[in-house]
């Protein structure tokens, strides 16, 4: 292991309050506590792309028993022809939203110029697989004080995922939470869009006490999949889930991004029961070691 890892403010090592592998550092979002006992789900379209669509997939949400709304404004898209997502139009449906629900909102920053923007509206930024390793945005949101969903990067390891916590953590802010959505495989594969990488949970959860939630909609990018991923998911250890969600009385064929991963209520409400129905456990201290791993 190399100097700028062995001495991360956020390994546990480091981290007096926190040594003991079966503490969690808990993360406030507007009110609710992520990294307890009890999983939290956090719920909504890929993208905002209307107040109604918006509007219909949050009270979905909140009917299910999701505890916060996800919903992207500024959309990191592959293709610059895709939609991109709407903007500053994008947040103010948002905070229309969060008025008329009460959800608290989780809602991505690309730019570093729009961090302020962006965290005037929110309950909780966060950094898309894409800018993992943007340093100047993290460090920027680091300063914004305000919850962080820190997503692994695709192609990332164990460690490079860490050195980007620090980069947020380093600017004063330990409010993070890690969301594991999946990496990288064999592209001639193509029945699923990444792989949910279950395997790194305990590790993860091992070597840090911030909490950590997985994504299983942009793991499989397949609705279909995403009950049993987040199943096992929640098998290996994870916090929580962010669900993509199939605003009810939107047809997918309408949808301007990833129209294929929202589940439909009915399933969102079968994955919120089964979070519900069992406790986190705490990460073991007697798990083995493997080789290369941060401690
Ligand atoms: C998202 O959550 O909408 C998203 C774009 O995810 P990721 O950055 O993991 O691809
Ligand atoms: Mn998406």
């Amino acid at each position: 292991m190399t100097d700028g890892l062995s001495n991360l403010s956020i390994l546990r090592r480091n981290w007096p309050e926190y040594v003991d592998p079966r503490t969690t550092h808990l993360v406030d979002v507007a009110g609710v506590l992520i990294g307890e006992a009890r999983p939290v789900v956090i719920a909504g379209p890929c993208a905002v792309e209307s107040y109604e669509q918006t509007l219909s997939a949050a009270r979905a949400v909140a009917a299910a028993g999701g505890r916060l709304l996800r919903g992207g404004a500024f959309k990191p898209r592959t293709s610059p022809y895709s939609f991109q997502g709407l903007g500053e139009a994008g947040l103010d449906i948002l905070a229309r939203v969060r008025e008329a629900t009460g959800l608290g909102i989780v809602t991505e920053v690309q730019d570093p110029r729009m961090v302020e923007r962006v965290a005037d509206m929110a309950d909780m930024l966060q950094i898309g697989s894409r800018s993992m390793q943007n340093f100047p945005l993290l460090v920027e949101v680091g300063r914004a004080g305000m919850p962080v969903l820190l997503k692994r990067g695709f192609s990332a390891t164990l460690e490079e995922w860490l050195c980007s916590a620090e980069y947020v953590a380093r600017e004063g802010n330990l409010d993070i939470v890690l969301c594991e959505r999946g990496i990288r495989r064999d592209c001639s594969w193509s029945h699923a869009r990444s792989q949910f990488d279950l395997d790194v949970i305990e590790p993860l959860r091992r070597a840090t006490p911030l909490p950590v939630i997985g994504d299983p909609s942009h793991a499989t990018g397949e609705w279909t999949r995403v009950e049993e991923v987040s199943q096992a998911a929640l098998e290996a250890g994870v916090h929580g889930l962010l669900i993509e969600v199939l605003a009810p009385g939107t047809e997918r064929s309408e949808l301007r991004c990833d129209a294929h991963q929202g589940v439909p209520e009915d399933t969102l409400r079968r994955i919120v029961e089964f979070a519900d129905s069992r406790e986190v456990a705490a990460a073991s201290p007697a798990a083995p070691v493997a080789s290369g791993e941060v401690q």
